[in-house]
C-alpha cells in the first residue's frame, strides 16, 4: 500500500505539519482552496467513512474536538468555519486516507 498520508505520518513526505498527537496529525493543504486550509486526520490508514465502525466512536470524537480546539487556537470561531470529508469518488475523495477538511476566510476559485 502506498498513501501519501501515511507518507505523511511517517515523516518521509514533507508537509507543513502544524498540530500532532498520538493519534491525529494535521497540515496544510498543498492546493488551498481557501485562506485557510487545514487537512486533519487520524494517524491510522483509515480508507473512508465508510470503513468505521464501532472501534473508531473515540477517535472520531477526537477528531472533531480537536479541529473545534484548532479553529478556537487560530480565532476562527467568528467569522467562522468550514468542516467538510469527502467520501468516495463521487463524493470529491482523492486521497483515501480518512481526512478532515478546515477552511476558513476567502474562498479560491
Ligand atoms: P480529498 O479530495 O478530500 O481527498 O482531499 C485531498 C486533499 O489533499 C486535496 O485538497 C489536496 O490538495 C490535498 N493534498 C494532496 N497531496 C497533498 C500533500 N502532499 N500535502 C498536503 N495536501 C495534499
Ligand atoms: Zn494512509
Amino acid at each position: 500500500m502506498d498513501c501519501i498520508f501515511c507518507r505523511i505520518v511517517e515523516k518521509s513526505q514533507p508537509a507543513d505539519i502544524v498540530y500532532e498527537d498520538d493519534a491525529l496529525i494535521a497540515f496544510k493543504d498543498i492546493r488551498p482552496k481557501s485562506d485557510i486550509h487545514v487537512l486533519l486526520l487520524p494517524k491510522a490508514h483509515i480508507p473512508t467513512v465508510n470503513d468505521l465502525d464501532e472501534h473508531h466512536v473515540t477517535l472520531m470524537g477526537r477528531l472533531f474536538l480537536t479541529a473545534k480546539k484548532l479553529a478556537a487556537q487560530w480565532s476562527l470561531v467568528e467569522p467562522g468555519y468550514r468542516l467538510r470529508v469527502n467520501v468516495g469518488r463521487g463524493g470529491g475523495q482523492i486521497i483515501d486516507h480518512l481526512h478532515m477538511h478546515l477552511l476558513s476566510g476567502q474562498r479560491k476559485r
